[in-house]
């Protein structure tokens, strides 16, 4: 009989042992930031700065007319209109389907610039030049200009020109995986000179560009064929990619090289969501910050009996509010805006588990949290666990009657 209590001891310890290692949740991992529910995932509006490059004499590229801008902005809204409903995948995938990527871009300003220079950004279609003339444009007209409204809280597009061949392909290069700094384009205005005017090929260019720029590298392996390089296990790899430009046996992933420039799989999806929280990289400097200001018709509601499980950062813009017998539980950081509260209903229950309730923006608090219901169930309401923690908020929990 004495023999089996260290086995019993031993059980138990392994049982507790592996409920603590279920428990644990990496708010670092970019799959918990696949944007799977929309409910549960705010808009995210990336701020850009278009910089046209025209010649010295002011020819060469767009200019500031009405129908040059209406042309630039249509660019702009193709850009948007896919990022928002994305095509489905026309190559084999294990991904599900994601409609909406939640990221647009907000066109803050519109520069033009007369510099023959920097227009020549085909630079002989050498990327070591590009990558440095890019960079020295970047210093020139972005940090070291202190008119400039928004330098390193936007994106700073680069438009260029330079390639005086007879058929010119629009290129791009972007500054870095995640990065909020710089991008450039070739030959934006070259097929905005085409009979008709072109503006689906350049939006495609501004597509994949800026996918890299949300965090994306190319679905492509070079070296070895046939390994992905990309950390995304869904995404068509080469060869499948390979030199297949246009047709129904070609990829349309916005990341690899196609015509359509018009598809995400969940995991490029997860790890656009990773950089755009700022886990990474410098993008999230360039996403407007809307979690500062408390929007109340931003509700956020946990449905009754359902139980939510956050393991990714939050940014939300208005109150929480768990109904009737649900349970939140929060892993990671979840950002309120000012004043904005957690209302729970009767018997819902909120968990922080590891993760942390507060305010990220400057001299804000947000609310608190109010238990509504009968006496007996609140001391069950709000639980912290595993250094779980409340902090930057103006109280921290209230009880009240239900008002029904
Ligand atoms: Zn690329």
């Amino acid at each position: 009989m004495h023999s089996l209590l260290p086995l019993i001891v031993l059980f138990t310890t392994l049982f507790i042992q592996s409920l603590s290692a279920q428990g644990i949740v990496d708010c670092q991992d970019t799959q918990n930031y696949v944007p799977d529910n929309p409910l549960y995932t705010p808009l995210f509006r990336v701020r850009l700065v278009l910089h046209i490059f025209q010649k010295d004499d002011g020819s060469g590229n767009f200019k500031s007319t009405p129908a040059d801008l209406k042309f630039i902005n249509w660019i702009i809204e193709q850009v948007n209109d896919k990022y928002r409903n994305l095509d489905t995948f026309r190559l084999p995938t294990s991904s599900i389907y994601i409609r909406d990527s939640r990221v647009t871009f907000v066109v803050d300003t519109i520069l033009f610039h007369r510099d023959t220079y920097a227009w020549d950004l085909y630079c002989h279609n050498r990327i070591g030049e590009q990558q440095r003339k890019c960079d020295s444009i970047y210093k020139k007209y972005v940090l070291e200009n202190s008119m400039l409204k928004y330098r390193t809280d936007a994106i700073h597009a680069f438009w260029g020109e330079g390639c005086l061949q007879k058929d010119c392909p629009a290129k791009g290069l972007a500054d870095g995986i995640g990065s909020g700094r710089w991008f450039c384009v070739i030959n934006t205005y070259y097929f905005y000179q085409q009979n008709p005017p072109n503006s689906w090929i350049p939006a495609g260019n501004i597509r994949h560009e800026l996918a890299h720029m949300l965090g994306l590298f190319h679905p492509i392996s070079y070296n070895p064929p046939g390994k992905g390089e990309d950390y995304c296990e869904d995404t068509p790899n080469y060869p499948e990619d390979k030199g297949c430009w246009n047709g129904p046996d070609c990829s349309n992933n916005m990341a690899g090289y196609n015509a359509d420039q018009s598809s995400l799989t969940a995991c490029q999806l997860g790890r656009i969501h990773y950089y755009l929280a700022g886990n990474a990289g410098s993008l999230h400097n360039a996403v407007i910050p809307d979690w500062c200001t408390y929007n109340k018709d931003s509700v956020v509601l946990i449905p009754a009996y359902s139980r939510v499980v956050w393991k990714a950062k939050k940014f939300f813009q208005g109150d929480i509010r768990i109904a009737r017998n649900a349970t939140l539980q929060v892993h990671c950081q979840l950002h309120l805006p000012h004043n904005a509260k957690i209302y729970l209903e009767p018997n819902a229950r909120l968990i922080v588990d590891g993760g942390i309730i507060t305010n990220v923006c400057e001299k804000q608090q947000w609310g608190g949290i109010i238990v509504l219901g009968k006496k007996k169930n609140r001391k069950e309401a709000v639980k912290l666990l595993n250094g779980g923690s409340l902090e930057r908020s103006q109280f921290i929990i209230q009880y009240q009657k239900p008002v029904d």
